[in-house]
């Protein structure tokens, strides 16, 4: 059976392509169902936290996914890897991804590449959605995404976890803050591996990012621009940052033109 009769034909046999949503679509509407059955999300990492948001987000009916992660599943992952798997350790973490997303979902389109994030390759990605999430830990990685979201001019869902802290943003570029402007590239310190993290304080940023997804491609609800929600997983303590865009910034300066909010509701409108 190929993946779209799946839909088809529901418990008691009857044809109803929107029976897999029917609980959503009470929340967003038929045509905010087939928005996302007409988009392309990126998600640069499915770790902990990009894991987590393409299970959702896979759920949710987007039309496809384009994934990208290098390296095999290990041990130490699967504390917060929920979309691998414990008896396939030492296999190609992709591989396995779009194996069980398609199990979720086997509507879902999925593209997948076993590689890191760099400018050169992942613009093609950038380029071929319609929204990006940014759930890599590396700052090489992130600034990379964001230059390349910068230059074919996405939307990009920036979602980070530190310790029991979660974070997320959303960046339309040349409108709201980016990455650059709220880390300045020479300025920020990270951790790059080993960082300690809790699967669940990874997944609840994943659940984030996804949920932002569908508020960017559905109209529904307000984005985080200009803005990052920060909650505190150890004491359910919840706040936000506000911030500004820095018209020197050396990723995204020197852009002009309409304002954000004008942008977003012609794409929310589309
Ligand atoms: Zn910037």
């Amino acid at each position: 059976m190929g993946g779209r009769e799946v839909d088809k034909a529901g418990p008691d046999g009857t044809v109803d392509p929107h029976e897999r949503y029917r609980r959503q679509i009470k929340l967003i509407g038929e045509k905010g169902q087939e928005k996302l059955k007409n988009s392309t999300v990126f998600i640069a990492g499915i770790g902990g936290l990009g894991g987590t948001a393409a299970i959702y987000l896979a759920a949710a009916g987007i039309g496809k996914l384009i994934i990208a992660h290098e390296g095999t599943v290990s041990l130490p992952d699967l504390n917060r890897q929920i979309l691998m798997d414990s008896r396939r350790i030492g296999e190609e973490r992709v591989a396995l991804a779009v194996e069980n997303l398609r199990r979720i979902n086997p509507n879902v389109i999925i593209e997948a590449h076993p590689e890191r994030i760099r400018y050169e390759r992942a613009k093609a990605w950038v380029e071929s959605s319609d929204i990006v999430v940014d759930a890599r830990y590396d700052f090489l990685e992130r600034y990379a995404l964001n230059k390349a979201c910068i230059d074919w001019n996405k939307p990009m869902v920036e979602a980070a976890m530190y310790g029991f802290e979660v974070s997320i943003t959303t960046i339309w570029p040349g409108k709201t803050a980016c990455l650059n402007c709220i880390y300045p590239e020479q300025s920020y310190s990270w951790e790059p591996y080993g960082f300690p993290v809790l699967g669940a304080t990874s997944g609840i940023a994943g659940a984030y990012a996804a949920i932002e997804v569908i508020k960017v491609i559905t109209g529904i609800g307000k984005p985080y621009f200009n803005q990052m929600h920060r909650f505190d997983t150890l004491h359910f303590h919840s706040y936000t940052v506000s911030f500004k865009r820095n018209e020197r910034c050396s990723h995204c300066g020197e852009q002009e033109g309409e304002s954000y909010e004008s942008v977003y509701e012609r794409f929310a409108r589309r």
